[in-house]
């Protein structure tokens, strides 16, 4: 049986690239760039509530560090260094490593270094705390949509709900479409290039982790402004207009959570500019609505400019 010390030594330690001090000691050293201010987010994730138990194990490694650079992309902040809290119930080495080799490919591939963390036994969960760089006065709030801006969104939504309806045989889809929906929900690509390009561009930003339609609402209570959107303007995946099920595309293109799309709102002014962004990075951008001024109202309509009903984003203490 592998000792604590033993575990972080050989899963958990490689060499830091860009901090002053990884993990080892009591502490990490990080410095951030001259006329940089730290962005700084956490998000865990649970056996059993953010995953499935027996979940593979190098997509949890993965999801995890995935979740929180789709964070940082919504602040546009460069991700450098992240630290991992790992409760075990035993430490099973081939788990260990399938999860620590799908956590550095992220991690490598974004320059991201892992540079500390917490180790202990337990249920099964999963903590990453990211810290990123982005120039002083630059980064994306939620505050900043203002009467007139343009609401867009990165991708398609919708995907990785669809790939958990299949996973429990809500819907049966085709192989290589039930492959596309899986890595959505497993493996989701976080929008980091996107969001670091959005900076001087978008006036707000969030991530759509909970379901676009409650991830526009923070935006819009955050900014005090009002929202209306085209609901058949959202971009979808082809599958899952194809299933010609109106009740569950609805549910899952607006509040199907797990996407990690980026929304954000720019002033019509830069709209050629975002769809020469988009061509440039291979990523679909879509002008789904527009901001009004007054009170965090989202109002949805139909393909003939009827008001829709609406639908919540998740909450966990929601009965
Ligand atoms: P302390 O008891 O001083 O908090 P620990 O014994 O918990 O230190 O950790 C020893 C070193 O290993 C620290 O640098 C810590 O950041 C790092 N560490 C512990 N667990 C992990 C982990 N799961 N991933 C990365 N680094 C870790
Ligand atoms: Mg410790």
């Amino acid at each position: 049986m592998l000792s604590e010390f033993e575990l972080i030594r050989r899963y958990f330690d490689r060499p830091a690239r860009s901090a002053l001090l990884g993990v080892g000691d009591d502490a990490a050293l990080v410095k951030p760039g001259p006329g940089m201010a730290l962005a700084v987010s956490t998000d865990m994730l649970l056996e059993g509530r953010h995953f499935a138990v027996g979940a593979d194990p190098r997509s949890l490694g993965h999801k995890a560090l995935a979740v929180n650079l789709s964070d940082m992309a919504a602040m546009g902040a460069t991700p450098r260094w992240a630290t991992l809290a790992l409760a075990l119930p035993q430490a099973d080495e081939s788990w260990l490593g399938a999860f620590a080799s799908g956590l550095y490919a992220l991690a490598d591939g974004y320059g991201v270094d892992l540079i500390g963390g917490d180790t202990t036994r337990g249920s099964l969960a999963i903590a990453v705390t990211i810290l990123g760089e982005v120039p002083e006065g630059r980064a994306l709030l939620r505050s900043g949509a203002r009467p007139g801006d343009d609401i867009w969104v990165s991708g398609e939504l919708g995907g990785a709900a669809l790939g958990l309806a299949h996973s429990r045989g809500r819907v049966q889809l085709m192989r290589q479409d039930a492959a596309l929906a899986a890595r959505r929900l497993n493996e989701p690509e976080p929008r980091v290039a996107l969001g670091e390009r959005l900076r001087g561009i978008a006036s707000s930003a969030i991530d759509i982790s909970d379901g676009f339609a409650g991830d526009l609402r923070h935006v819009l209570e955050r900014s005090a402004v009002s929202a209306r959107v085209h609901y058949a303007s959202l971009p979808r995946p082809p599958a899952l207009a194809a299933l010609a099920d109106p009740q569950l595309e609805g549910e899952c293109v607006l509040s199907g959570g797990d996407d990690y799309e980026l929304l954000f709102t720019a002033v019509p002014a830069r709209r050629a500019e975002l769809t020469a962004l988009a061509a440039a990075l291979g990523i679909g951008l879509t002008r789904v609505g527009s901001i009004h001024a007054g009170g965090a109202l989202l109002e949805l309509l139909d393909a003939s400019g009827r008001a829709m009903p609406q639908a919540a984003g998740f909450d966990h203490f929601r009965p």
